[in-house]
Parts: structure tokens; sequence; C-alpha cells
């Protein structure tokens, strides 16, 4: 069984449905409200869980109301959340979402991500040292990035940094990076490249492999030499909320059995999670993916 740890956030998405965006200072009545367990570090642990992955999730819920759900669906998952502190006089990650037109209008209060410590990531050290790969995002303080990318490194544990929401990074911690697993506009941002190169010549610039993900086209790697490809599974897409996060956790998971074949999975796995609505909703089992791929 793969052994994985998770460094990440998690977050309550509190979403409201409406005709429009209210205008400032406007009160409008909306279609549906739902809450839903969210946060890339939660997510791509429960997509890793359900592919069959032991995992164990460094990160931190607030003292609020959504503190015991948020840690509630976790461990519900089989996610290990030994290691997911409880911060006092906190909340817990909210992202607040407003759809209307088609499109979304999102703000994201950290609360208890931004409380994620290097000391928590060090208190892990022995579970990093025993794990076959360690997935970390960038929804928690960079320096807390840092410090889960230099523990893993020391430990000779391959790190997978799925560099978003994207930032620019030193590249000296970029080399600490297994893989990085950025779409084309985190690569350019991540880079301090212009977003408009194109994405094969930014990932022979990287200094470390690189697996893009290109939505409905799939995903390119490169360890060295030429970028491959690999192309997306065709499916009905629903929503492609969790796509990434269930490619990073898949990538994981699969990457024992070599690059190719597990970003052949990963992309197996994230098409099946758009065919639902919900990040979490599609996130497919192990034996979805042995159909998907026969
Ligand atoms: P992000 O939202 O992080 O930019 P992408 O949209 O590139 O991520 O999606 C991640 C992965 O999910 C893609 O590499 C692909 O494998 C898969 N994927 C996303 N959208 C679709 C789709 N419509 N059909 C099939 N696969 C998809």
């Amino acid at each position: 069984m793969t052994r994985l740890v998770v460094v990440g956030s998690i977050n309550m998405d509190l979403v409201t449905l409406a005709q429009r965006f209210p205008g400032p200072g406007e009160t409008l009545l909306g279609e549906r409200f739902l809450s839903v367990h969210g946060g890339k570090g939660g997510n791509q642990a429960v997509a890793a869980a359900r592919l069959g992955a032991e995992v164990h999730m460094v990160g931190a819920v607030g003292d609020d109301d959504f503190a015991q759900p948020l840690w509630d669906a976790l461990a519900a998952e089989g996610v290990d959340i030994t290691h997911v502190a409880r911060i006092k006089d906190c909340g817990s990650g909210t992202a607040s979402i407003t759809v209307a037109d088609g499109e979304n209008q999102i703000i994201v209060v950290p609360g208890a991500n931004a409380r994620v410590t290097p000391a928590h990531v060090a208190n892990a050290n022995s579970l990093i040292a025993g794990a076959d790969a360690v997935l970390v995002q960038m929804e928690i303080p960079l320096e807390t990035v840092e410090a889960t990318l230099r523990i893993a490194h020391q430990e000779h544990v391959p790190v997978i940094l799925n560099p978003a929401p994207a930032q620019r990074l030193p590249e000296t911690w970029l080399k600490l990076a297994r893989y990085i697993t950025p779409n084309q506009h985190e690569l350019a941002i991540l880079l301090g490249a212009d977003p408009a190169e194109d994405f094969r010549s930014l990932m022979r610039r990287a200094p470390c492999p690189v697996v893009l993900t290109r939505g409905a086209e799939g995903a390119w790697y490169r360890e060295e030499g030429e970028p491959q490809h690999q192309s997306g599974f065709r499916v009905e897409a629903v929503d492609s909320t969790g796509a990434g996060d269930t490619f990073n956790a898949a990538l994981a998971v699969f990457l024992h059995e070599g690059l190719p074949i597990a970003v052949r999975k990963a992309c197996a796995a994230a098409a099946l999670s758009v065919t639902r609505l919900g990040a979490r909703g599609g996130m497919p089992h192990q034996a979805d993916i042995d159909v998907l791929l026969t």
C-alpha cells in the first residue's frame, strides 16, 4: 500500500447560487446554498485515500463550528488526522463562493491554514521519512512549503509540489521538488516568465522535472529531454472543480509505477472526477480507474 503525507489546506467552501451578482450595498435573494468540504490539501488527501493509499494529513482547522465537520469528513475517508492541529481562537479556512451567469466570485479566508507552521511539518518528520511520497500545495504559508520540501528532500522522499495558487518561488526551492505540477499559467508565474511563452519552452527552462496539466487535452511531462504528451480521456464534463487535486493525488499514489504510467493514471482519475459535481463528488476509487483503462 502506498503511504503518503499531504501537507496543505483544509477549507469549508460556502457556495451560493444566484441569478446575478449583487452590486455594492445590494441584498439579493439567492437560489441555493451549499457547504462543501474543500481546500487543496484536504481534497488531495481524500482523492489519494479513495485510490487506496494510506494517507496522513498535516494541516490545521480552527475552533469554530466548521472544525469538527471538516475533521470528521477527512476521518470518514480513512485519512489519518493525527497531525491536523486545532488552532485556538481561530476560524477554519473558508472560501465564500458566489456562482452566477456561469461565472464565480470567490473570497478565501485562510484562517487556520495560515497557522500551519514549519514546526507542524517537523513534528511529522518520522512519518515523512517513512512515506513513499509527499504532496504539498501553496494554500499554506510559504515557509511551511519550504520546510516540507527540505524535510522530504533530506529524508530522500520524493515530494510533489503543486504550485497553486501560483507565486514566484526561489529556484533553490524548486530544485528540492521531485516534480512540480503546474498548469501553464502557474508555471509561468512560478518561473517569473511571460505567461504567453510556449509551455514546452517553459517546461525546458524549469530547474526540476515538470508534470503540466492542460485540462481536457491531458498532461505533458518532462524529466529530461523533450516534453512528452499524455492525452486526456474523453468524458462528459460536468464540473472541473477538483480535477487538479485528483490528478496530483493519483500521480503521487502511482508514482512508484514510473512516471509515464503515473501520468496516464492521473489523467484517467482526473477525467473521472470531472464527470460529477463538486470537488470531492467525482473523485474515483481504484476500481473506477481500472474500468476506464481497460
Ligand atoms: P487546473 O484546474 O489545476 O488547471 P486542469 O484543468 O488542467 O487543472 O485539469 C487537471 C487534469 O484533469 C488534466 O490534466 C486532465 O487530465 C483532467 N481534466 C480536466 N478537465 C478535463 C476534461 N474536460 N476531460 C478530461 N480530462 C480532464
